[in-house]
């Protein structure tokens, strides 16, 4: 048996294209653009990739979009006075502040600075709060991004026995509340769980959320389960390559790795899952692309709902 890949370009493309119309549809009745600020802090080189993408990614649906550059040694109070600033902004929808900022910036305290009305990672704990009691919230856009995919996908969630490893405030614990909502059955585990394979290996829907590389292996999948792969590792030693990719993949991996230097993959091992599994979202290619596109929704969300229109 070999899993089905559930690509997330095809589900990124028609989420964007359906925030297109709706950026197009507010333009036309209501004469102005959504617009989205990207707070970045330093030089992280992965967190210029990430912004670069959420601005590029605006831009092209019809999303006003600024980026505001602060140096590495940017006080707190800075930091804080330009999140108040664009809270203070009647033209500004949403507010993401890039994470991680750098150490000596309290990164609690400036996220639940943003006005929860412009909150588009949903990462305020009025956000969360109102998650977590089933009321209509800016939810965080990766767990947001996993529902789409199983839902586009055909994949029934209801009745089922989802397992969410990983219990992180941006990814495990919003995501196991998605699939609590949707009426699945919902296990959450952690680095303290006891007997993780036995717990796995009775998910219908296993959603690793992990940050290892290729963690879950053969004896936490149960076959025939659709598994979600959340996480983004890189691997760059072609003797560990050769463990986790299948033959149809190993020679593109190793190639990669020798012209880049690394290749990502998630906290799946990707020759198990597509070996036991009935659906997997494959590293790259999969699950990252659906963040910025739940992103662009959130962004047209918190404009409708804080205009009122
Ligand atoms: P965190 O480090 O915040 O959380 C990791 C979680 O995994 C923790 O809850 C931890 O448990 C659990 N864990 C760690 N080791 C084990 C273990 N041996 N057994 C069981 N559970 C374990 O990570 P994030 O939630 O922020 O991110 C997870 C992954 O998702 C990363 O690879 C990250 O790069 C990726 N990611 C991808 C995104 C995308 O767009 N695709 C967006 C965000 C993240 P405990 O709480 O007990 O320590």
């Amino acid at each position: 048996m070999s899993a089905i890949l559930l690509s997330g370009k095809p589900i990124a493309d028609a989420i964007k294209a359906e925030v297109a119309d709706d950026v197009r549809a507010i333009k036309e009745k209501h004469g102005i653009s959504p617009c989205l600020v990207v707070v970045r802090v330093g030089e992280d080189p992965a967190s210029a990739v990430y912004v670069g993408s959420k601005v590029k990614t605006a831009e092209e649906l019809g999303i006003i979009s600024e980026h505001v550059h602060l140096d590495a040694d940017a006080s707190q109070e800075k930091v804080i006075e330009v999140v108040a600033g664009l809270n203070a902004r009647d033209d500004v929808d949403g507010i993401l502040v890039q994470l991680p900022m750098p150490k000596h910036i309290d990164e609690r305290t400036v996220l639940e600075l943003i006005d929860p009305e412009k909150d588009v990672d949903g990462f305020h704990p009025v956000n969360a709060g109102r998650l977590l009691q089933g009321h209509e919230a800016l939810t965080p856009c990766t767990p947001a991004g996993v529902i789409e995919v199983l839902k586009r996908s055909g994949i029934a969630i209801a009745g089922k026995n989802a397992v969410v490893v990983g219990r992180s405030n941006i990814v495990g614990k919003p995501m196991a509340i998605l699939l609590l909502q949707e009426n699945a059955t919902v296990t959450i585990c952690h680095s303290r769980t006891a007997d993780l394979a036995d717990v796995c290996s009775r998910a219908d829907i296993l959603v690793a959320a992990i940050g290892r590389t290729g963690f879950i292996r053969r004896e936490h999948i149960r076959p025939g389960a659709a598994v979600i792969d959340v996480g983004i590792n890189n691997v760059t030693d072609p003797v560990a390559a050769a463990d986790l990719f299948g033959p149809d993949d190993i020679e593109k991996r190793l190639a990669t790795i020798e012209k880049r230097g690394f290749t990502l993959v998630g906290d799946v091992n990707p020759r198990d899952a597509m070996e036991l599994a009935g659906y997997f979202t494959p590293v790259p290619g999969g699950i990252g692309l659906l963040t910025v596109a739940m992103l662009m929704k959130n962004t047209v969300t918190a404009a409708r709902s804080r205009r009122r229109i």
